[in-house]
């Protein structure tokens, strides 16, 4: 297996029990330039999927999520590899169909502050999809919702992160808007399990997107409400300004992971939440 990472969002020490094993090499590569190596499975997550960072450098996410995935693309043809791209639920934008199938459009705005990375995954997997119509490349689309886990970064800026740590270190939770806006969270285990059967599965419409998430939906106050029960702090609010263009809710319609996948997530978010605030709290007493 070989791991490629610019190291934008992401730290060595996450992959630190891997870099012994034999079968495991680790290079330092922004997928922005072309790579040639020897595969025949390509999972393409690179992009920074925390508004905070994909925000930052918004021509360099977009340039990540197209030329990063052309140039993945043309390394499949090349080699012959089959590949996996990790969409988003950000394809369907504010959605104005709820749950959401595979088969809704999406509500995007194309030149809003998050088009950077919404409207960067939506051409993306327009590029996949013109790669296997003309070139015959084998391609696997998982449309990802908010996935969360232990190892996250202290400043991911994403909201369960951003709580955990609030929580922990004796500060007021930061809801943004009223808090009533919806998401629903998939702990970092079953995602990955999603995708590797995604990536394995050999049906007919192999290559349609198949969304990959948790149906339970939360409001952000309920989110910042269990939290501060888990940690056992107070529910304190810093209420701070919707972002524009803030989805107002979201939940995946998983019938199809269900039935072509055999594939569901199995951590409740209690559970999840547990074990993800648990690793934060080790990390701050180690820091
Ligand atoms: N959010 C919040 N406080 C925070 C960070 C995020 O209330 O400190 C809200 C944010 O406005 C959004 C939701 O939590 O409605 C999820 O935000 P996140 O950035 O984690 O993911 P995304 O918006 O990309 O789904």
């Amino acid at each position: 297996m070989i791991c490629v990472d610019n190291l934008f969002t992401g730290v060595r020490s996450n992959i630190r029990q891997l870099l012994e094993h034999e079968h495991f090499e680790f290079l330092r590569h922004d997928v922005v330039q072309p790579m040639l190596i020897d595969c025949d499975q390509i999972y393409h997550l690179a992009c920074p999927a925390s508004p905070v960072h994909y925000q930052h450098n918004p021509v360099k996410t977009i340039q990540t999520n197209v030329v990063g995935t052309y140039n993945m693309l043309e390394l499949a043809r090349q080699v012959g590899a089959r590949i996996l791209q990790t969409s988003t639920s950000e394809v369907y934008g504010d959605p104005v169909v709820h749950p959401q199938p595979e088969t809704y459009w999406g509500n995007v705005n194309p030149i809003g502050p998050r088009a950077c990375y919404d409207e960067g995954k939506r051409c993306a997997e327009t590029l996949l999809t013109d790669y296997h119509l003309q070139n015959g490349v084998e391609i696997r689309i998982a449309r990802i919702f908010n996935t969360y886990g232990p190892r996250m970064a202290f400043d991911d800026g994403r909201v369960i992160s951003n709580f955990a740590v609030q929580a922990l270190t004796g500060k007021p939770v930061t809801l943004f808007g009223d808090g009533q806006q919806t998401r629903c969270f998939c702990y970092v285990d079953d995602t990955v399990d999603g995708l590797v059967r995604l990536m394995h599965y050999e049906g007919d419409e192999a290559s349609e997107p198949v969304n990959i998430g948790h149906p339970g939906e939360v409001s952000m106050r309920q989110l910042a409400e269990m939290i501060c029960e888990i940690v056992g702090a107070p529910f304190e609010v810093d209420y701070k300004p919707l972002p524009t263009d803030d989805p107002r809710k979201r939940e995946p319609d998983i019938t199809r992971a269900r039935r072509r996948l055999g594939w569901s997530p199995r951590t409740e978010l209690s559970a999840g939440l547990r074990r993800t605030i648990s690793d934060f709290s080790q990390r701050i007493a180690n820091r």
